[in-house]
C-alpha cells in the first residue's frame, strides 16, 4: 500500500497495514509537513499553510480560525485581518452563522456535516479525505448552496482542512 502526504502529494513509499486493506492509498501528515508547521518555534503558520498547493484552514480549538493560506482566503473570499476569532461557519460565510449563538450555538447547528468532520477529527475518529460537505451562504439577502469536498487531519491538537471541488 502507498502512503502519500495529504498536504504536500510527497511519495512516502509503502506501508503495510492490516486496518486499511481495502484501499491502495494511506494518507497523513509527513514528516517534512510537520517541521515545516512546527519547526521554528514561532506561531505564524502562514508559510507552511502558503507552501501547499490547495486551499488549507487551520482551525483551533472551539472551532475557531486560526490561520489560513492565501488561497483559502481568495477561494472564500475573506482578507486574513478580518478573521481573528471567527468560527468555522464565518469563514464559510454560513447561513446561520449571524444567528444568536454563532457558529456551533444556534438552532440549526445539529445536522451540520462540517461540524461533524470537524469533531470527529478532534475526536480522533478516522482520517477523513475528501468528504462531502454542503451549507448555505447568505450574502445580503442572497442564498447560496455552497458543496464541496473537505480532507481534514489532527496536527497537534488542531485540526487542518483542506478544500476540494468547491462549487
Ligand atoms: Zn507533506
Amino acid at each position: 500500500m502507498k502512503r502519500v502526504c495529504a498536504w504536500c502529494n510527497t511519495h512516502l513509499g509503502e506501508v503495510t497495514s492490516d486496518i486499511h486493506n481495502e484501499h491502495t492509498i494511506t494518507h497523513g501528515i509527513c514528516e517534512t509537513c510537520l517541521n515545516k508547521m512546527f519547526g521554528s518555534n514561532n506561531i505564524d503558520f502562514v508559510p507552511f499553510l502558503n507552501s501547499l498547493a490547495a486551499p488549507v484552514v487551520l482551525i483551533d480549538d472551539n472551532n475557531t480560525y486560526l490561520s489560513a493560506n492565501n488561497l483559502a482566503l481568495a477561494v472564500l473570499g475573506k482578507e486574513r485581518e478580518k478573521l481573528q476569532q471567527n468560527r468555522t461557519g464565518d469563514i464559510f460565510t454560513c447561513e446561520n452563522s449571524h444567528l444568536d449563538g454563532g457558529c456551533g450555538h444556534t438552532d440549526k447547528c445539529g445536522g451540520c456535516q462540517m461540524l461533524k468532520l470537524i469533531n470527529d477529527t478532534y475526536e480522533d475518529k478516522d482520517n477523513f479525505d475528501h468528504v462531502p460537505v454542503t451549507l448555505f451562504q447568505k450574502k445580503g439577502e442572497v442564498r447560496h448552496k455552497l458543496e464541496l469536498e473537505l480532507t481534514t487531519e489532527k496536527v497537534n491538537g488542531l485540526v487542518l482542512m483542506r478544500i476540494d471541488n468547491l462549487k
